[in-house]
């Protein structure tokens, strides 16, 4: 017998972004965890299934957090006047070191797995610490939590503190003792994580590309998120053509599946390789705007047709709803348009696209309500004096500007409420 639910409820999801589709008062069949339709009622075959009544919810797509630090959640809202790199020595390395206490990263990854999914983010990809240990602590406390998430362990070998960095073969025997430990795991997966090119030598991106191809495995860096950054790499990287080659050249710019956190400010041949490889940007305004980074052009890259989604990029962002991403992404591309009227400012439907169905195709088919897509859900519980005098638009819109996890009133992974 195949394991079926109802839920009754107002739907509502973006399957492309320039519009919202909406089902009110409906009824959403899951099968096996994959939606099997949306209809007026429950269909014959589907009567005396279990159901899910939420009268008058909203119910939407869970978010997909395509780049957050699980081991930078404590030092959230700390240390914003800092730029970037200033801010990773003074903040960010001394809080990682504590991950390699297992109890200690076993405390406070729960704190932040718990805030997490609170918040509504049923999928992510998340940095981890440089200790192997302390990544496996955080692999266990997301398996009880229930939700989808590639995990990466960060390699570091060169330039940052003794006390976090290892040596390029340990780095690379702690990476490969979690793949194997983790790639069947059915929601919790490895992810390949350099830093970011400059922590790591040619020798550890040379392994960890070869790792990536070995395993069939996806990759997750940050890419030319910062002007000094950026000069630092052409100074570490002289035979590259650029940042992105840095990675293309060692197996971690597509190959397999690749996300890459801001891409602020690529050139046109990088943006074209970024295409070309069919990279998954993460798009992180709130972080981008805390270290003084720079703005993403996102409308020009959208215009060329790179796949964009949302990073809440704990703790260089300061809050870890992914609502808030898709608040601040709004917000910045109007501050490009105030410079150029020709950059149109992102919709709040593309803007909810991107941290819904472009972000969870990273994952696969979730992150919408069409047919065959996991039944990945968040129903919200909004103020009874709104839900009767708004439309379904306008809530959503309302709990994407306001709300927080304390209008979030169940969640759905597969099919499985959590
Ligand atoms: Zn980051």
């Amino acid at each position: 017998m195949k394991n079926v639910l109802v839920v009754k409820g107002h739907f509502i999801f973006t399957p492309t972004p320039d519009a919202y589709a909406v089902y009110e008062n409906s009824c959403l069949v899951s099968v096996d965890g994959k939606i099997a339709g949306i209809y007026p009622s429950i269909p014959e075959k589907f009567k005396g299934c279990p159901v899910h009544d939420y009268g008058n919810r909203l119910v939407i797509p869970g978010f997909v957090d395509l780049h957050l630090h699980a081991a930078q959640f404590l030092q959230c809202g700390m240390g914003m006047t800092s730029k970037l790199l200033d801010w990773l020595g003074d903040y960010t390395f001394d809080l990682e070191r504590e991950f390699q206490n297992r109890a200690f990263a076993r405390e406070a990854y729960t704190c932040f797995a718990e805030k997490l999914v609170a918040c509504g983010t049923l999928r992510a990809c998340i940095f981890a610490s440089s200790s192997t240990a302390g990544t496996q602590e955080l692999f266990e406390v997301l398996k009880e939590k229930g939700i989808g998430a590639y995990v990466g362990k960060v390699n570091m070998d060169r330039n940052a503190p003794d006390f976090i960095i290892e040596t390029t073969k340990a780095s690379l025997m702690g990476t490969k003792y979690l793949i194997e430990k983790y790639q069947d795991e059915k929601r919790v997966k490895p992810i390949i994580t350099p830093r970011f090119a400059p922590t790591s030598t040619e020798e550890l991106l040379k392994g960890l590309g070869a790792l990536a191809v070995k395993y069939h495995l996806p990759v997750q860096s940050h890419l030319s998120e910062n002007l000094d950054e950026i000069l630092w790499v052409r100074e570490l990287f002289k035979g590259a053509e650029n940042y992105s080659d840095v990675y293309f050249k060692n197996n971690l710019f597509g190959q397999t599946k690749t996300v890459m956190a801001h891409g602020i400010f690529l050139g046109e041949a990088e943006r074209e390789l970024v295409k070309k490889m069919d990279l998954m940007l993460a798009h992180c305004p709130d972080s981008n705007l805390n270290v003084r980074s720079g703005i993403m052009p996102v409308r020009t890259y959208l215009d060329m047709g790179l796949k964009i989604g949302l990073g809440s990029d704990i703790a260089g962002g300061h809050k870890i709803g992914l609502n808030e991403a898709m608040v601040r992404a709004i917000q910045l591309s109007k501050l490009l348009n105030l410079s150029n009227g020709k950059l149109k400012p992102l919709t709040v439907s593309e803007a909810f696209y991107m941290g819904t169905k472009s972000g969870g195709s990273f994952f696969g088919k979730t992150g919408s309500f069409e047919k065959d897509f996991w039944f990945d859900a968040l129903v919200l519980e909004d103020d009874s004096m709104i839900a009767g005098r708004y439309s379904l638009e306008d809530r959503l819109e309302k709990f994407i500007y306001t709300g927080d996890d304390r209008n979030i009133c169940a969640r759905y992974v597969e099919g499985e409420k959590l």
